[in-house]
């Protein structure tokens, strides 16, 4: 991942107000990054950034609400290796009613090796880790083998 890194960030609704206090205390650094939001989790960070920063000019990429197929869009990018950090502030109280959208998108995190916060406190380590700051290399894992099973189905 180069210095400049693609964020997803992600919250279900018990979490929406913690995702953008967490968007507040780190707005000046996270707004030097590429921001991808589901829907209404990007509608409020924006609404932050153009509230209280509109010299920032931030501009959020907001994909469909994340019921509604927003984590499946974020899932394509994730296996298109066009995100390299996840914050996906998850509430484990409430059941969803795209629990399996929401499971997909974990999996796929790991597949692709990025990193991914499901709690504050991660997201907090990961922002204040002296790796955030400049390029990084991640192992991939190589699924090349796997693509080219063949199977006998005679
Ligand atoms: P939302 O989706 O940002 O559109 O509310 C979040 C989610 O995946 O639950």
């Amino acid at each position: 991942m180069l210095k400049k890194k693609n964020i997803g960030l992600i919250a279900h609704d018990a979490c929406k107000k913690a995702m953008v206090g967490w968007v507040s205390f780190n707005a000046k650094k996270i707004s030097a990054h590429n921001l991808i939001c589901t829907g209404t989790t990007g509608k409020l960070i924006q609404d932050f950034y153009d509230e209280k920063y509109p010299e920032l000019k931030v501009k959020v990429k907001r994909l469909k609400s994340g019921p509604l197929g927003g984590d499946q869009q974020m899932g394509a990018l994730i296996a298109g290796n066009q995100i390299d950090v996840l914050v996906f502030l998850t509430d484990p109280m409430t059941m969803q009613p795209h629990d399996v959208d929401v499971k997909a998108l974990i999996r796929l995190s790991s597949i692709e090796n990025i990193v991914v916060a499901c709690t504050l406190s991660s997201a907090d380590f990961i922002i204040s880790s002296s790796l955030f700051d400049y390029p990084y290399e991640a192992v991939k894992s190589n699924h090349e083998d796997y693509a080219k099973r063949i199977i006998d189905i005679k």
